[in-house]
């Protein structure tokens, strides 16, 4: 689809919105990110496929996609056909109702290390399971993650998230919450080796680094870190809350072959719904299964979202073999068009990118490997997402991009010349 986009949007309609919402609404936003937006948070007033119409009229070719979840676009049939079926059944709120057991089922079917799962609402409460869990199943209570590596807003893991930072990633944090968290180099399997022991319970990790700006794992890592946690006897846990089925129907234990106890997915299982899953070995998520691990929520496996993610997943089993190399390909060729792009004007920016994943960085022409990240200007990419957005795209202001099943050629054409014009004007 073409987006109907005038030279230079207005945003007069957001700039007033926005003055509204503040008197209430703190920030004027639900999540802390969607106020990096310039020249102002768009408001958002309707979306079709992959374009976003703004409340001004502006249309943009999506590259948010929701943060992640929207794998198949905004209104994939499939999944709106099943939450209207649902709707039409009535709410049935923390019932236990058939589309539970489904869900599990093709996760078995789909995930590698998928053979018990659990529902919750988000990415971060699925988190804080599966630690727990893992400390339940172990007697242990020390956990070890990695840097840049994102896990969720909750105390107890919201620590070492940006490169630079080891600390606390928000005021207000208890830091004891987090007194059991060692953190180590990403992608560096010799550091983990030297803290590793049989007294930690977990080690937790986002296979793909795409948080951290869509750094496929080095070779032979992943693996390392499977030898590593069998030989203490340490629970592993791959978030696969962004890599779950994104970056393949398996997500990145398929992709790249190794396979964790315990794998967290949340975002695209849902299509946009609000739904998140902890599931894993029989073995390790016994803990759940026999009472030891106290499992609660209202909203857990809610009957609407549980309907989305069964169409969702149905849609990627039988249509992935398609759906997944070609948003792949589509992204590698985004991010080799910003690359030459960059070369060809001269400018510090380069693009990163696993599967269907694109990050642009700002301040640095080439991201060899994580350890790079020190040489990135974090400062400019939400100027150059602005440059984009004006364009006619809506990247991430932190300059992530997401493909989806509905970005059509037609959008990736658009896109190509959107990209060359928001680069021109960044320089
Ligand atoms: N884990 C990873 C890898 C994530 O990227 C996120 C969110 O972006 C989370 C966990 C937390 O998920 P949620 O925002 O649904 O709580």
């Amino acid at each position: 689809m073409q987006t109907t986009q005038r030279e230079t949007p207005g945003f007069t309609n957001s700039r007033q919105y926005r003055e509204y919402a503040v008197r209430h609404l703190a920030n004027g936003v639900s999540s802390t990110p969607r106020t990096a937006q310039l020249p102002v948070p768009v408001a958002m007033d309707r979306a079709l496929d992959a374009i976003l119409t703004d409340v001004d009229g502006n249309d943009y070719i999506d590259y948010t996609m929701g943060y992640g979840p929207l794998i198949l676009g905004h209104n994939p049939p499939e999944v709106v056909a099943a939450l209207k079926a649902e709707i039409d059944k009535g709410f049935r709120t923390a019932s236990v109702h058939r589309g539970e057991g489904r869900l599990a089922e093709l996760i078995a079917e789909t995930v590698p290390c998928g053979e018990i799962s659990s529902f919750v609402s988000t990415g971060t409460e699925a988190v804080q399971l599966a630690l727990r869990i893992a400390r339940a199943a172990t007697g242990r209570t020390r956990i070890i993650k990695f840097r840049a590596n994102y896990h969720g807003w909750f105390d107890s893991v919201h620590v070492a998230n940006a490169p630079g930072n080891d600390g606390p990633g928000s005021g207000g944090q208890d830091p004891k919450a987090s007194e059991n968290i060692t953190v180590v180099d990403w992608g560096d399997a010799a550091a983990l080796e030297k803290v590793i022991s049989s007294d930690y319970a977990a080690v937790i990790l986002e296979a793909a680094a795409v948080n951290a700006g869509c750094f496929a794992p080095p070779e032979g890592f992943l693996q390392a870190v499977r030898d590593l946690t069998r030989k203490h006897g340490v629970v592993l846990i791959f978030d696969e809350v962004i890599t779950g089925y994104r970056l393949a129907l398996g997500g990145a234990q398929e992709m790249f072959g190794v396979t964790p106890d315990i794998a967290v997915l949340g975002k695209a299982i849902g299509a946009g719904m609000p739904i998140s899953a902890v599931t894993g070995s029989r073995a390790v998520m016994e803990a759940l299964v026999d009472g030891r691990v106290m499992h609660r929520g209202t909203f857990n496996g809610n009957p609407l979202s549980v309907s989305a993610a069964i169409a969702c997943v149905e849609r990627l089993q039988r249509d992935g073999a398609e759906i997944y190399p070609r948003m792949t390909a589509q992204a590698a060729a985004i991010q080799a068009h910003i690359n030459a792009e960059a070369a060809a004007l001269d400018l510090d920016v380069c693009a990163n990118g696993v599967g269907s994943a694109v990050q642009i960085f700002t301040g640095v022409r080439q991201m060899a490997n994580i350890a790079d990240l020190a040489k990135a200007d974090r400062s400019r990419i939400v100027r150059l997402t602005e440059m984009l957005m004006m364009n006619g795209l809506m990247p991430l202001p932190r300059g992530l991009m997401y493909l989806s099943a509905a970005h059509t050629d037609g959008d990736i054409e658009a896109t190509m010349h959107a990209l060359s014009k928001g680069l021109h004007a960044y320089a």
